[in-house]
Parts: C-alpha cells; sequence; structure tokens
C-alpha cells in the first residue's frame, strides 16, 4: 500500500490569528489537486482563525507544541484537549527547537505522544541529530536512541497513527538542505528502527518527512525518494506562493 505523501509548513513563533486567516485564504486555490496533504502547524492562538478558514478545505490545521498532562496546574502550558476544541487536528511533539532551547529530552516528547494518541491528535514526532554528532559519526546512534526513548511501547495500531519528522538540526534554519542521498539514507534507517520497534509492515506504513530549509527546488527531489514521504517546512512556508510551489512539487509516481 503506497503511504500518504504530506507537506507540512511549521509557521514557529510567526503570523497572528487575523494574518492566518488571510494566509490559508490565499494559499487555498494554489494548492487544489495537489497530490500530497497539505498540514500547517500554526501558533496556539492562530488556531482557530486558520481552522475557520480552512473549513472544507483540504488544509489541515495543528499546533505546534502541547504537555504531555490531561489538565492540571501547568502555569503557561496547554493541553491536547484545548488544542482539539479550537480547531486542531494534529500537532509537531519534538521539534529540535523545544528539544534545543527548552530542554526537551524523547522521554518527554513519549510522554506527550501517548497523549496525542489518547486525545486524538495525530502526533508528527521530529527526530535528528545535530552537525557535532553527524560529524562525529554518530548520526545512526542519535537517531536510534531518540526514535526509541520517544515511541517505545506505543502499541502498533497506535503506530500507524504517527508522523515521523527527520529534521536534521544542521540544516533547520541554516540554508544547507541535506541532500537527497543524504536524506535517504537517514530515512530508511529510521524506518529500520521503526522495523525493531513496530514490526516490519507496520514501519512499511508509516509516513516520514524531511525538514531542513526545504525550497521549492529541493522539493521534487527529495520527495522522489524510496523512503521520504513528503516534507515539513520551516521558513520557505511562510509565504503562501512559495508554500503552495514546494508542495506542487512534491509527487510520487502512482
Ligand atoms: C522546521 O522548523 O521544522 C524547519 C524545517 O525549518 P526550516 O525549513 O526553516 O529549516
Amino acid at each position: 500500500m503506497p503511504r500518504d505523501l504530506y507537506v507540512i509548513g511549521n509557521w514557529k513563533m510567526y503570523k497572528t490569528a487575523r494574518e492566518a486567516a488571510g494566509y490559508v485564504e490565499e494559499l487555498e486555490p494554489k494548492v487544489q489537486g495537489c497530490q500530497a496533504k497539505i498540514y500547517l502547524a500554526v501558533p496556539y492562538t492562530s488556531i482557530a482563525s486558520a481552522a475557520r478558514s480552512a473549513k472544507n478545505t483540504p488544509i489541515t490545521i495543528g499546533a505546534q507544541n502541547m504537555n504531555d498532562a490531561r489538565e492540571g496546574a501547568f502555569t503557561g502550558e496547554i493541553a491536547a484537549l484545548m488544542l482539539k476544541e479550537a480547531g486542531a487536528e494534529f500537532v509537531l511533539l519534538g521539534h529540535s527547537e523545544r528539544r534545543k532551547i527548552f530542554g526537551e529530552s524523547s522521554e518527554f516528547v513519549h510522554k506527550k505522544t501517548v497523549r496525542a494518541l489518547q486525545e486524538g491528535l495525530q502526533p508528527i514526532v521530529c527526530v535528528g541529530e545535530d552537525l557535532e554528532e553527524r560529524e562525529s559519526g554518530r548520526t545512526e546512534e542519535v537517531l536510534k536512541h531518540q526514535l526509541e526513548k520517544s515511541l517505545s511501547g506505543i502499541p502498533a495500531e497506535d503506530a500507524l497513527k504517527i508522523i515521523l519528522a527527520y529534521e536534521p538540526v544542521w540544516a533547520i534554519g541554516t540554508g544547507k538542505t541535506a541532500t537527497p542521498k543524504i536524506a535517504q539514507e537517514a530515512h530508511a534507517f529510521c524506518r529500520s528502527c521503526l522495523a525493531d520497534l513496530f514490526g516490519k509492515k507496520v514501519a512499511g506504513q508509516i509516513s516520514i518527512l524531511y525538514g531542513g530549509s526545504v525550497k521549492p527546488e529541493s522539493a521534487g527531489p527529495l520527495a522522489a525518494q524510496k523512503d521520504i514521504d513528503g516534507v515539513l517546512v520551516g521558513g520557505a512556508s511562510l509565504d503562501p506562493h512559495t508554500f503552495a510551489e514546494i508542495a506542487l512539487n512534491c509527487e510520487k509516481p502512482t
């Protein structure tokens, strides 16, 4: 069975609620007929307005983070239920900016993944090595560790609901995109780790996206790789024209 193809925009801390609504209206006609599923991970305060504008369109709105608790005394945090009620259908978990700047561990990402699944939010779990780890030949060790700690113990039927994003930290926001060959090697390795965790059949059905300085010209060659099932786009998703170009360039032979 072919895997679903996704193009996901991660707006990070950009775009107000008003800007989000305008963006979705502008993007929608440009991505009609596009092969990939279009997801936008928007700031919390923009979820409701983006979701309203995306209603009855092929665009799906989600969040960039959440807490693992159902509810509680966690000042400044946000719960899966709140995101869902606002209109989010998925959530990014373990983005490298969360891991590096806010000290989030893979154990925490595991708890959040379990909670998101429980509450019916689709988790998009991000993993990736930094430059020092790649240059010292530790890429596979780091990916294996992050995947095991983030996903082990999750039942296989739930694992099928997860999207994985391989995002090498050295490629995020740096303009240095991984070559299709480097990305494919890492994706194939991630898929072998998923096979160890959930069995080969399930691993073969989980979409793995590449993220890291994707541009319209790099999207097509990346998405054409055997184990690359779309892209997660930060900076280049902020402009609807550029993001639509990326989405249209992502295709798999049918
Ligand atoms: C990201 O933040 O997930 C990302 C891939 O960013 P950029 O495309 O800007 O490198």
